[in-house]
């Protein structure tokens, strides 16, 4: 018996002990295990002519044995010769177990965290078996190995001769797991079943370049007899055969020509265990430094749980076609939390085995270029299929807003051309782009009022007034869009008509315009005015000195008005607010804090 190096004792008592749940992922990791064994023999026979290798015949088996609760997964790859074994299953072979220990003893927490995140590679075994044995001949040799363990003190490794059950003839390993005994909390015995392990094997290494095989049961109908009567029933039969049970081709390495949009639609129904289509399936193939292909599905409908707290957003992570992370948060801002997707790099490694930060680093790389990607195509949507991103709008929107808000503006470039509010001229959702464009002369800021009821907000006085002007309003009534708008403070509205200073320049532009010149265009900064705070600045100077006028002419009587209503009013004054219309009075506030927005805000948090 040979004793485990003491770091690895520390990562073997982790996972043995480990309190973290997720043991299914063992199998993810001798699969991926194999993947790679097969591989470098594979890349072996590329360089060295006297490696014949069947390239047919390459692939992982994957077997159960309910009544000695045993799991074997073979391949027929390189192998390993017993010096190998020592290395390579005799240490955990990684950069960072010191780091790694120091985290262990700090805090289990953190560093089961590592094992659900990056997995640790063949040792996961023990999480599910009381005892591991390995046996392999590599590549060449004549020789045939067993490494055996019960993943506590140590191991031993001896030969292996021809007349024992599990020796092999051939390249490759066999690695069996004899699961731990049942105890109150875990059924190990779960892992006995065909279903359950097709289950694993297609969740996370659906994609692995290699067939992954399994004797799987099947139903047929039984051939009829020569002899039988008319009222013969047909007859069922059950029977095995080897399938492969992963798909291989990753989609997402696929080029978007060669997919259908129905063969995109399954994948990400079944995935992401949703019963309706995308609304939009875009792909990311990067090169260089950093590579990766992403696969991202805008869904068609808001999953139930969007806004509770239990929602959970991400990508999926995987490293080189295996599955590292269902949902890797750090992928996706908060607000495209509703983006569904795949992403994969060979550069992000399966193991603890590489820098954290490093990884992190990659990660904040690739999330920055998803981010840009997303805002591209949800543009194309909206320009694309305008009905389809309104739907998409009334899905999703309000995180689109609450990003905004919750960024304090600073994600302006990225989100604001993709918000669409209710137009109260036009009675249909406009973008703000639109609303600018539409803008008669003269028109300086984007003119906006927020409550609970469109209809109400349409008949409020002060809107009306600012409609009779010319001026379109938004009417919102999302909780969050008067936030959103006072996050934004303006729109940077591109293209518009040149404002002129002066008449004189107004006519000599539009004079050259009639002789051929194209109409000059500039972009301006348009600031977002809720109708009930502040001033809106509508009136004319003339309008201006008449309602002064008139508050100091009739200075008693609200004054005495003030009086009555004591500590409920600021202030009581006639105001240019309502010119024009058939309102004698209204409740307006000053500054920048509606009197619906305060409302929300003393409410306090829900
Ligand atoms: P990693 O896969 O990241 O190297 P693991 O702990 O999963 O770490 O495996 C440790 C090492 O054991 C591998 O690097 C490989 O050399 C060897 N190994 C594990 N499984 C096999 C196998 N099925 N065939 C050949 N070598 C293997
Ligand atoms: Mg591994």
């Amino acid at each position: 018996m040979r004793k485990f190096k003491t770091e690895s004792k520390k990562l073997l008592d982790l996972m043995i002990n480990s309190i973290y749940t997720n043991h299914e992922i063992f199998l993810r990791e001798l699969v991926s295990n194999a993947s790679d064994a097969i591989d470098k023999l594979y890349l072996k026979s590329l360089t060295d002519s006297s490696v014949q290798v069947d390239q047919a015949n390459l692939a992982i088996n994957v077997a159960f044995d309910k009544d000695a609760r045993t799991i074997t997964v073979s391949d027929n790859g390189i192998g390993m010769t017993s010096d190998e074994l020592e290395k390579n299953l005799g240490t955990i072979a990684h950069s960072g177990s010191e780091e790694f220990k120091a985290e262990n003893a700090q805090s289990q927490g953190d560093a089961v965290d590592i094992i659900g995140r990056f997995g640790v590679g063949f040792y996961s075994a023990f999480m599910v078996a009381k005892e591991v044995s390995v046996t392999t001949r590599a590549y060449g040799s004549d020789e045939c190995f067993r490494w055996t363990s019960d993943g506590i003190e140590g191991y031993t490794i001896s030969p292996v001769t021809a007349d024992d059950p599990i020796y092999r003839a051939q390249s490759g390993s066999d690695i069996v797991l004899t699961l731990k005994d049942n105890t109150d909390d875990v059924s190990y015995d779960e892992f006995l079943s065909e279903y359950k392990l097709k289950d694993l094997i297609t969740r996370y290494s659906n994609y692995v370049r290699y067939p992954v095989k399994m004797l799987v049961t099947k139903s047929r109908q039984k051939d009829k007899p020569a002899d039988a009567g008319d009222d013969y029933k047909p007859e069922w039969e059950d029977y095995t055969e080897l399938d492969t049970v992963n798909s291989m081709t990753p989609i997402w390495k696929k080029r978007a020509a060669d997919v259908t949009k129905e063969e995109y639609a399954e994948f990400y129904k079944s995935t992401f265990h949703d019963w309706a289509d995308p609304a939009r399936t875009f792909s990311l193939h990067a090169e260089g430094a950093l590579e990766y292909d992403a696969l991202l599905f805008i869904p068609g409908q808001a999953p139930f749980d969007l806004y509770s707290r239990d929602y959970e957003k991400g990508l999926e992570l995987y490293s080189s076609n295996v599955l590292i992370m269902e949902k890797c948060a750090d992928l996706v801002p908060d607000y495209y939390n509703f983006v569904r997707g795949v992403v994969d790099s060979s550069d992000v490694s399966l193991n603890i085995s590489r820098e954290t930060l490093q990884q992190t680093r990659q990660l904040q790389a690739m999330s920055r270029r998803i981010e840009k990607k997303i805002t591209s195509e949800l543009g194309a949507l909206r320009d694309d299929d305008r009905e389809a991103y309104e739907k998409f709008f009334e899905n999703f929107g309000r995180g689109l807003k609450y990003g905004l808000y919750q960024s304090y503006g600073s994600k302006k470039d990225e989100l604001a051309d993709l918000l669409l509010f209710w137009s109260a001229r036009e009675e249909k959702m406009v973008t703000l782009a639109e609303y600018a464009a539409a803008m008669p002369d003269g028109q300086a800021a984007i003119y906006y009022a927020a409550g609970d009821d469109r209809e109400r907000l349409a008949k409020m006085p002060v809107v009306k007034a600012v409609l009779a002007k010319g001026y379109d309003v938004l009417l919102c009534t999302a909780d969050v869009d008067e936030f959103c708008f006072q996050a934004m403070r303006d729109f940077e509205a591109k293209g518009l008509p040149k404002a002129y200073e002066s008449d004189e320049a107004r006519e000599a532009a539009a004079q050259a315009v009639a002789d051929g010149a194209e109409p000059e265009l500039e972009d301006r900064t348009l600031e977002l005015k809720n109708v009930s705070a502040g001033d809106l600045d509508l009136a004319t100077d003339e309008e201006k000195s008449a309602a002064q006028e008139a508050t100091k002419a009739n200075e008693d009587l609200f004054n005495a008005m003030k009086e009555a209503l004591g500590d409920k009013v600021e202030k009581v004054a006639v105001s240019t607010r309502l010119a024009g219309d058939d309102a004698p009075a209204v409740i307006t506030s000053e500054g920048p804090v509606s009197l619906g927005m305060e409302k929300v805000l003393s409410a306090g948090p829900e």
